[in-house]
């Protein structure tokens, strides 16, 4: 599932790429996925590109009075394909030119310069809405703090951390009501990064520690998205190119080899269903 970076990175390429360009068709494929009306899907055709946005893991591309929000959730993709390119962003679907659409193409969305944006998902769990400025304001407002926003103080992870005292640090940082955009990779990484155990109770961390994991988290992050995001397989990017971060990767998918802080091995378990990785050594 893509993180907030991986999202990030596709919403940077894309926004030059759509920027000014008018939308002048959708063909939608599957109701499941594309959720809009055939009367809204109307009225936003010849409307412009006026910017394409993140928030939390949600892809806003702003039309001016309405705007279309992507949810690319376990298994959804995007490509961008125009004359002089091809890039995607997303899932792994393995891509070829000729392969567009493909079974998983679930809308098409084309533009004034010939240029078409597929949106493919194997689960087709992903989903495509409408929303006017107001109704966005308000879907945002329930969102969780961006991570690598002036939301995110010091002060809103010490008031997160006391309402789920009582959960494993690692569930309290991939809540999605409280913090955006963290998933598995980036929450183990950034509790090695604070050198904190991803089974501790969240009421039991120092404050030391608490201000470690607050400057670890947006740090991780940042880094991440300068490196496009993390890919495993053969996922690429809306440049098309693998994200690079998998080599900065610490303990996230890398249980049984030698942990790079110390001459242990990195250690894994589940933790509430999902995969958790970290140095018994490193982390307190
Ligand atoms: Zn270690």
């Amino acid at each position: 599932m893509p993180e907030l970076p991986e999202v990030e990175t596709i919403v940077r390429d894309l926004e030059h790429r759509l920027k000014n360009k008018k939308l002048t068709g959708i063909k939608s494929l599957d109701k499941k996925v594309f959720r809009l009306t055939a009367a809204e899907a109307k009225k936003i055709i010849g409307q412009p590109v006026r910017s394409v946005e993140r928030r939390a893991k949600m892809i806003i591309i702003n039309l001016g009075r309405d705007n279309l929000l992507i949810h690319l959730k376990m298994t959804g993709q995007l490509v961008y394909k125009s004359k002089a390119a091809i890039i995607a962003g997303g899932h792994p679907i393995k891509l070829e030119r000729q392969d567009l659409p493909n079974k998983f193409t679930r809308v098409i969305f084309k533009f004034s310069d010939q240029s078409a944006l597929y949106f493919n998902d194997v689960r087709r769990f992903a989903w495509v809405k409408l929303a006017s400025a107001a109704e966005l304001a308000s879907l945002k407002g329930k969102l969780g703090a961006e991570p690598l926003g002036s939301d995110f103080t010091l002060d809103y992870l010490k008031k997160v951390l006391a309402r789920k005292r009582k959960t494993t640090i690692k569930q309290a940082l991939i809540d999605q009501k409280f913090i955006s955009g963290i998933g598995n990779i980036y929450a183990d990484e950034s509790l090695f990064a604070a050198r904190i155990k991803p089974m501790r109770r969240a009421g039991s961390l120092e404050p030391n520690e608490v201000k470690k994991l607050w400057q670890a988290i947006p740090k991780i992050l940042r880094l991440a998205i300068k490196h496009r995001g993390t890919s495993f397989s053969d996922y690429v990017d809306a440049r098309g190119q693998a994200g690079n971060f998998i080599k900065y990767l610490k303990v996230y998918g890398r249980a049984g080899q030698p942990c790079q802080g110390c001459a242990g091995l990195v250690k894994k378990i589940k933790l509430g269903g999902r995969g958790t990785h970290w140095c018994d050594e490193c982390q307190k």
